[in-house]
C-alpha cells in the first residue's frame, strides 16, 4: 500500500485557498497509482501536525504543493511533519521512518524540471501560433527579499525557455523584486508578449496586482505607443492550475522512492481504529453535530437536528468531496476553517458507501475519529502549550510571550465554540463518541486558528478585521 499526501497552505480566512490542493488531490485519486491520496494543510484541518495519522499505509509520501522552495517548504513543513530535518531539501528528497511509517519527503512540485513544459502549456493556450519570430516570453515570478530561493525557480526556467529557441525573448520578471513587472515596456522588444504567472494558485496577485501593474485591461491588451512600438500582451493563467501539474506530482513521488526506507504495509493502528468506528457506524451513531445511520448498505450523513426532515428537503450528496464542499462553510457562508466549530450546517444529506465512509467523515471532521480512537484507547499524549509555542517559528514565534491568561482570554472565545475538549490546557475527558458521548472530542494540541490568535492577542490587534495575506 501506498499513501500520497499533497501539503497545501491553506487560510483560516478564505475557503478557496485549499482549492487547488483539492483539485489535484481529485485528479491524482482518479488516476489511482495511490492507494489513497491525502491532504494536509497549514492553516486547515487535517494540520501538518495532524496530517500523518491519517494515512492508511506506511508507505508515505508527502509533496509540498508549493511553487518555490522556502520558508514553508524547508522550516515550516519539515518541522511540523516531525521530520527532524531543517534546510534544503536534496533532489531526491528525505526520507524518515516516523511511528512505524516510512515518510518521504520531497522538493516542491514548482521547482520540478518539467514546469517548464507547464509554462509552455499556459503560453500555448492564450496565444496557440506563439512564434520564435515575434513573440516574447515573460515568466513572472512573485520574488521576495526573504528567501534567494524563490526566484532561482524563475531564472532558471526562463533560461531553459531560452535555450529552446522557441521565442524572440524571454524574461524573468518580479512582482516584488528586481527586475520589477512594471519595467516591461522598456525591457520586451517584440511585437507579441506572452505572461505566464508562476503562481501556485489564482488570487490576488493574478487577478489584480500583475494585471494593475502591467495595465492589463483582459486576457488579450494592445499597447499602440510602447518605446519598441506597437505590443499586444496575452495574459496566460497561472501555473500552479494546470492540469499538467498532476503528472509533475507523480514524478516527483516516483524520484523520491529511491530514498531510503521501507514500508508499504497497512498501518495496523490505523486499520484497526477505522474498524472500530465502523462497527459503530453500523450499529448507527452521533458524531459531534452529525448524526450517521446505516440504510440499505449505505449509510447517510445529515446534520443531527436535521433528522427525521424529508431527504425531499435536504440537498443530496454522494461523494466524500461532495460532503467536504457543502460543509466548509457555515449558513451564513463563512469559510469554517475549524471543522469542529459548532456551526456545521444544516440542509444537507451525504449518501456514501462503507468504502467511502472514512473519507466522507475525514472531510467532515478530520482527524477526529483517529483521536478519539487513541484517546479510548489511553494512548494520546497531548501537547502542553508551552511546547506549542515553542515550537512556532517566523512571525508566530512572539506567541512565546503570550501570558497564560492571554491564552485563557483567546480560548475563552474560540474554544467555547469548539466541539473539542482542551486536553492540552489540561481539560479532562473521561469517554469519547467511542463511548457513546456525541461531543466528547480530545484536542490534544492547539489548532493553528487558535495560534493564530493568540498571536492577534500578544499583538494587541485581535478582533480586528484581518486582511491581507496570511503567513
Ligand atoms: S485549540 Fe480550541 S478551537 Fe482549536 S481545535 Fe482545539 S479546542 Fe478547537
Amino acid at each position: 500500500m501506498r499513501s500520497l499526501v499533497l501539503i497545501g497552505h491553506g487560510s483560516h480566512l478564505n475557503g478557496e485557498s485549499a482549492g487547488a490542493v483539492y483539485r489535484y488531490a481529485e485528479l491524482l485519486r482518479e488516476r489511482g497509482l495511490y492507494d489513497e491520496v491525502v491532504e494536509g494543510y497549514w492553516k486547515e484541518e487535517p494540520s501538518l501536525r495532524q496530517v500523518l495519522k491519517t494515512t492508511r499505509s506506511t508507505d508515505v509520501t508527502v509533496i509540498p504543493m508549493f511553487i518555490s522552495e522556502g520558508y514553508f517548504t524547508e522550516t515550516v513543513i519539515p518541522r511540523e511533519l516531525g521530520l527532524g530535518h531543517q534546510g534544503p531539501v536534496p533532489p531526491e528528497g528525505i526520507a524518515r521512518v516516523l511511528g512505524g511509517r516510512t515518510v518521504r519527503y520531497t522538493l516542491p512540485y514548482g521547482v520540478h524540471p518539467s514546469m517548464n513544459e507547464v509554462i509552455l502549456a499556459r503560453a500555448r493556450e492564450v496565444l496557440p501560433d506563439l512564434s520564435a519570430a515575434d513573440t516574447a516570453l515573460i515568466v513572472l515570478g512573485h520574488g521576495t527579499t526573504r528567501n534567494e530561493n524563490s526566484n532561482r525557480v524563475i531564472y532558471r526556467n526562463a533560461e531553459l525557455l531560452r535555450n529552446s529557441g522557441q521565442f524572440a525573448e524571454v524574461h524573468a520578471l518580479f512582482l516584488d523584486e528586481d527586475p520589477k513587472v512594471g519595467t516591461w515596456p522598456e525591457v520586451v522588444q517584440a511585437p507579441r508578449v506572452v505572461v505566464v504567472p508562476f503562481f501556485a494558485s489564482e488570487g490576488w496577485h493574478t487577478l489584480e496586482t500583475i494585471p494593475e501593474d502591467m495595465g492589463l485591461t483582459g486576457t488579450v491588451t494592445c499597447f499602440p505607443e510602447n518605446p519598441h512600438g506597437p505590443q499586444t500582451v496575452y495574459y496566460a493563467k497561472p501555473v500552479g492550475t494546470h492540469p499538467a501539474v498532476a503528472d509533475v506530482v507523480l514524478h516527483l513521488a516516483e524520484e523520491a522512492r529511491g530514498a531510503q526506507g521501507r514500508g508499504g504495509d497497512e498501518d495496523r493502528a490505523h486499520a484497526e481504529t477505522w474498524n472500530a468506528f465502523l462497527n459503530l457506524a453500523r450499529e448507527g451513531m452521533r458524531l459531534g453535530e452529525a448524526l450517521i445511520t446505516p440504510h440499505a448498505g449505505m449509510f447517510e450523513l445529515r446534520h443531527a437536528l436535521d433528522e427525521g426532515r424529508p431527504a425531499d428537503d435536504l440537498t443530496t450528496v454522494v461523494t466524500p468531496e461532495g460532503l467536504r464542499d457543502l460543509t466548509r462553510r457555515d449558513e451564513g457562508g463563512h469559510h469554517r476553517p475549524v471543522h469542529t466549530f459548532r456551526n456545521l450546517p444544516r440542509g444537507w444529506r451525504a449518501v456514501l458507501s462503507e468504502a467511502d465512509l472514512p473519507r466522507g467523515v475525514h472531510n467532515l471532521y478530520p482527524t477526529v475519529v483517529e483521536e478519539g480512537y487513541a484517546h479510548h484507547r489511553h494512548t494520546l499524549r497531548p501537547t502542553p502549550w508551552p511546547t506549542t509555542a515553542r515550537r512556532q517559528t517566523g512571525i508566530y514565534a512572539k506567541v512565546q510571550r503570550a501570558t497564560p491568561e492571554q491564552v485563557e482570554a483567546v480560548a475563552r472565545d474560540v474554544c467555547s465554540g469548539c466541539l473539542k475538549t482542551r486536553l492540552w490546557a489540561g481539560e479532562k475527558l473521561g469517554r469519547t463518541f467511542f463511548a457513546g458521548v456525541p461531543g466528547a472530542i480530545p484536542c490534544p494540541e492547539a489548532c493553528t486558528y487558535f495560534i493564530a490568535e493568540v498571536r492577534e492577542e500578544v499583538s494587541g490587534k485581535r478582533g480586528q478585521a484581518a486582511q491581507g495575506h496570511e503567513d
